[in-house]
């Protein structure tokens, strides 16, 4: 069986984190080293690596994860601005290959990104 990722970890509260929503299909905590002054991530609890593995059995998920992203920065009182961001791969930043959405919230942000 393959190795759980760090996300799973934090989904099965073996490794702390500040979650801050959780349905049946999500969870979104805090980032550890936040990008801006609101910055969570939103995590399916289906351990996919990253957006390419998606298939189209994931199709309903994925929109999930989008409302999901939306209620975070709405609870958060960010829901009319903010910046949602996925790495898909490590020559793009992906550093955990547990598919996630980065909101980002409470500064300005340049367009393109970085
Ligand atoms: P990415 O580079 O897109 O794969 O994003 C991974 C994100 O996970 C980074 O922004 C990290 O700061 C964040 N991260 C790594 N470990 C933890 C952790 N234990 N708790 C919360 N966020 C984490």
């Amino acid at each position: 069986m393959s190795e759980k990722t760090l996300f799973t970890r934090i989904i099965e509260r073996e490794i702390p984190a500040d979650i801050i929503y959780e349905d049946e299909h999500c969870i979104a905590f805090r980032d550890i080293n936040p990008q801006a002054p609101f910055h969570a991530l939103v995590v399916p609890r289906k351990p996919i690596a990253m957006v390419a593995d998606a298939t189209a059995a994931d199709e309903v998920l994925l929109g999930k994860l989008l409302l999901a992203a939306a209620q975070v920065a709405r609870e958060h009182g960010h829901g009319d601005a903010f910046r949602l961001a996925v790495n898909n791969g490590a020559a793009v930043g992906q550093t955990v290959f547990h598919l996630h959405v980065h909101v980002l919230a409470g500064r300005s942000f340049s367009w393109p990104p970085g």
